[in-house]
């Protein structure tokens, strides 16, 4: 058994002990190796460092009770990291290519699934930086993939709890821009913004869309949702949004399971009343309940800045029921991990 005491862990790096690399060339992937080097030796040259081309994911892997391994909707992580290298012009990644990389890893690292009941996961980072000796700013000749992990703790630690947002004078994204794809560049952009906030005491600042500044979009680096008076979800439209994968499987989920109706659409920030309940969600924190919202002078509340909505709290246990193993999974949502 690792050394690692799971009730103690948060989100940093930890270095386990393999992870999966394969190099673009001359127009193919190689097969790809397993390596212990967690050093990656690249181009000064390297057009991610200087234009910031490329592109990662994130997901996790979880235990379940009878000790087994799923991993959660990878296809969708899959297609999103080619989404985001088209608009990079970063080449495409096969997908079984990728779902092989990231079931190697957390074999190769099984021991560092935390156990069933923890709360804790195995945070998987699959990324693909464009490297090679250039300067001109240009698609890269040569591209490193790697999926790299490490065991998390869960979001909260002692269960839900909602915070306070405030809305963000920045944009994240422009409205034809990189807004819609997993880039670093996005993150760069958003560390000011983010650190404002915080020095506020608030958890993370909210985006409004880029055009007209009157409709949430994002919260942090996650999506929104609310929850209508009248029992509806929604969560907003937008061509700027990242697609979070969590967001439609909870869109699928209100419908399909909560018998509520589910949409995407328009959330204006001067129809706050009609939400009785609002969060953030993606793969990191699954939830993250909004307490309430600062806009300029004003202090929104959804349902509580300290109790979790009923419906929110549904929700979550619908969906990390699905991710542990203790409810089933609509199809194809789970695949088993072997080792
Ligand atoms: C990754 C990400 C999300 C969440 O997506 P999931 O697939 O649910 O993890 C939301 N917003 C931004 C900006 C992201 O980068």
């Amino acid at each position: 058994m690792v050394d690692i005491k799971w009730d103690e862990l948060g989100f940093s790096y930890i270095k386990t002990p393999l992870r999966y690399l394969s190099y673009w060339k001359d127009g193919s992937w190689d097969d790809g190796i397993m390596t212990e080097d967690n050093q990656l030796h690249i181009s000064e040259g390297s057009p991610a460092i200087h234009y910031g081309q490329q592109c990662f994911e994130g997901l996790k892997a979880y235990r379940t009770n009878d000790g087994t391994i799923n991993l959660f909707r990878v296809e969708e992580n899959a297609k999103r990291i080619n989404q985001s290298g088209r608009r990079l012009m970063i080449p495409h990644m096969p997908e079984d290519k990728f779902i092989d990389a990231v079931k190697k890893v957390v074999a190769a690292n099984h021991e560092y699934v935390p156990p069933y009941g923890s709360g804790g996961t195995l945070y998987l980072r699959p990324i693909i930086i464009g490297v090679g000796d250039s300067i001109g700013v240009a698609p890269a000749q040569e591209y490193i993939f790697t999926v790299f992990c490490m065991p998390v703790g869960p979001y909260f630690k002692g269960g839900m709890k909602p915070t306070n947002f405030v809305i963000s004078d920045y944009d994240r994204a422009a409205p034809a821009g990189t807004g819609a794809v997993k880039v670093g560049g996005n993150y760069a952009a958003s560390l000011l913004p983010g650190t404002e906030a915080k020095e506020r005491l608030f958890s993370d600042c909210i985006y409004l869309d880029p055009a007209t500044h009157t409709k949430i979009e994002e919260v942090g680096a996650a999506n929104f949702f609310g929850i209508t008076k009248d029992n509806r979800f929604i969560t907003p439209i937008s061509p700027s949004i990242l697609p979070s994968i969590t967001k439609y499987s909870l869109l699928y989920l209100a419908k399909e399971r909560l018998g509520m109706e589910a949409i995407e659409g328009d959330c204006y920030l001067t129809e706050l009343d009609q939400f009785s309940e609002a969060g953030a969600c993606g793969t990191a924190a699954v939830i993250s309940p909004i307490g309430g919202i600062q806009l300029e002078e004003d202090f929104h509340v959804f349902y509580s800045e300290i109790e979790v909505g009923p419906v929110t709290k549904r929700l979550y246990d619908e969906l990390t029921g699905i991710q542990f193993g203790d409810i089933e999974a609509p199809k194809g949502w789970i695949t088993k991990v072997e080792w």
